[in-house]
């Protein structure tokens, strides 16, 4: 069996893979119906959120879908945009409000680069902004963009935060109460070590009120309605929700998202300093990197695809570089069930398939 170092779908531990096998259940009978309500009241307990002030609101759907239903759902018909682009699910948001018309500017960075909070500065000056859209973790590169400074430009501009935090929820801080967030999109199989089919969107109970509804499928509304009189609009993958509440149980368990946080930054430190002990560099500084993915340059004379192959025949799954960066970096991602002698096997691995050049 390969151990799963991608951004997701993550290496199960034996419990949530277990939880696969509970019975059979119709969506629409009142055992699915606490499952869902028990999931609901579990998610807004990652950060220890209040019932009243926020909901949680689960789709069936890869993170994508959640990012869109925020997106699509809670910015209103006459409200405007500004998205942070430095990465490829800061691009795609702003690809997202290009497909269904929502008036919106995009701050552009370079990828790998920081925000660019004067230019975001700059931006907020010329326009108003209903709301600002931003990646937590760009996984594109592993750098953590720095929220509070956004969310601290965001208050003094009367705008509200759309978070796309696919790749951090419940192992970075997010400050749901004292920054202006408006909702945050995220996934049951990052890390939260669920299985990829269920997404879900924490959002303040007086955006849903005053959101839009662009789509059929994705209208967070229609979910939020249903899902708090136990039921839901449409199928839901019911052995993913298993899945995941066991996954949470598991969670809570382990001492909620600081617990995690800190075991991701041993585990990171294990690989970043074993594999820099190979010559090995990181593509960012420590200080910029979330504790969940960091990229690394690929070392001269070593092909993407040959490291991987490698690795692969050795039980590892490294993630390639996307876009511009596909030819030059690699990317390790430590979620899920991976002990520290998985890691160190995979710093020797890479120093034997390195002495191996030519
Ligand atoms: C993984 C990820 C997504 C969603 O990807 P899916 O393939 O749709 O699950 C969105 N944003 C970020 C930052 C991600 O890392």
């Amino acid at each position: 069996m390969n151990l799963l170092l991608n951004p997701g779908p993550v290496t199960l531990t034996t419990r949530v893979r277990q939880a696969l096998l509970r019975p059979d259940l119709c969506h629409r009978e009142p055992e699915f119906s606490e499952l869902q309500s028990s999931i609901r009241d579990d998610l807004l307990r990652v950060y220890d959120l209040k019932p009243a002030d926020w909901t949680a609101v689960l789709l069936t759907g890869s993170g994508t879908a959640a990012v869109e239903a925020m997106l699509t759902s809670l910015v209103t018909a006459d409200g405007r945009v500004l998205i942070l682009d430095n990465g490829v699910y800061g691009a795609r948001m702003a690809k997202m409000a290009t497909a269904y018309g929502i008036d919106h500017d995009t701050v552009t960075c370079g990828w790998g680069e920081a925000l660019d909070i004067d230019a975001i500065k700059k931006q907020l000056q010329i326009r108003q902004y209903t709301h600002i859209a931003l990646v937590q973790h760009e996984t594109t590169t592993g750098r953590l963009n720095d929220l509070a400074a956004v969310a601290g430009l965001a208050a003094e501009h009367r705008a509200e935060l759309l978070i796309d935090g696919v790749s951090s929820f419940a192992a970075e801080a997010i400050e749901f109460n004292d920054w202006p967030v408006a909702a945050c999109a995220a996934t049951a199989n990052k890390c939260l070590h669920g299985v990829p089919g269920i997404s879900f969107v924490i959002t303040r109970k007086q955006a849903l009120a005053t959101g839009a509804t662009r789509s059929v499928y994705l209208d967070l509304n229609t979910y939020e309605t249903q899902q708090v009189a136990g039921g839901t609009p449409f199928t839901q993958s019911v052995q993913c929700c298993y899945a995941l509440a066991e996954a949470l149980t598991e969670f809570f368990d382990e001492g909620g998202w600081q617990a995690r946080r800190s075991l991701y930054r041993q585990r990171m430190a294990l690989v970043r300093d074993g594999l820099q002990s190979q010559g090995v560099e990181p593509l960012l500084a420590d200080s910029a990197c979330s504790c969940v993915l960091n990229a690394f340059q690929l070392p001269a004379g070593v092909t993407y695809t040959r490291l991987h192959d490698s690795l692969k025949a050795a039980g590892f799954i490294i993630y390639a570089g996307q876009g511009e960066l596909a030819s030059s970096i690699f990317r390790i991602a430590v979620m899920g069930a991976l002990a520290d002698s998985d890691l160190q096997r995979l710093v020797e691995e890479v120093g034997g398939i390195l002495s191996r050049r030519s």
